[in-house]
């Protein structure tokens, strides 16, 4: 349904800050509590930074405590993928953006009601649209 973004990894590393680039297309991960929304409240939508794709509302954002902006629910489920991540000897789930494919960060099942999921994200990978 939604076209797919490809491009190659040159033209990602132009397209995208060094930081950027590492999280999103090398699955990096931010250090807590210096990306740009941990502690975000401003009303909007949160698009991929990668191909402004809509991953999740304000209205799903919570304080985690984690220093990472974390969620509840993705805008809808068709714009956050997620794949099982085995990497560094955990089992865990990782999130991707549906579109361009970017690392989000990844899925955790103690976040609140009413999903009781955290999708604890990575801010290089997002940009807040503010609401109008
Ligand atoms: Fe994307």
């Amino acid at each position: 349904m939604s076209d797919k973004v490809t491009k190659s990894d040159a033209e990602w590393r132009a397209a995208l800050t060094p930081e950027q680039y590492e999280v999103m297309r090398e699955k990096g991960t931010e250090h807590a509590f210096t990306g740009q929304y941990w502690n975000t409240k401003t009303p909007g939508t949160y698009v991929c930074a990668g191909c402004g794709q809509p991953l999740f509302d304000s209205n799903t954002k919570f304080d985690s405590g984690t220093g990472w902006p974390s969620f509840y629910a993705p805008i809808a489920e068709s714009n956050v993928a997620t794949e099982s991540d085995r990497a560094y000897g955990m089992v865990r789930t990782e999130a991707l953006c549906g579109k361009c494919h970017a690392h989000l960060g990844h899925v955790f099942d103690d976040g609140p009601k009413p999903t009781g999921l955290r999708y604890c994200m990575n801010s290089a990978s997002l940009k807040l649209e503010p609401k109008e």
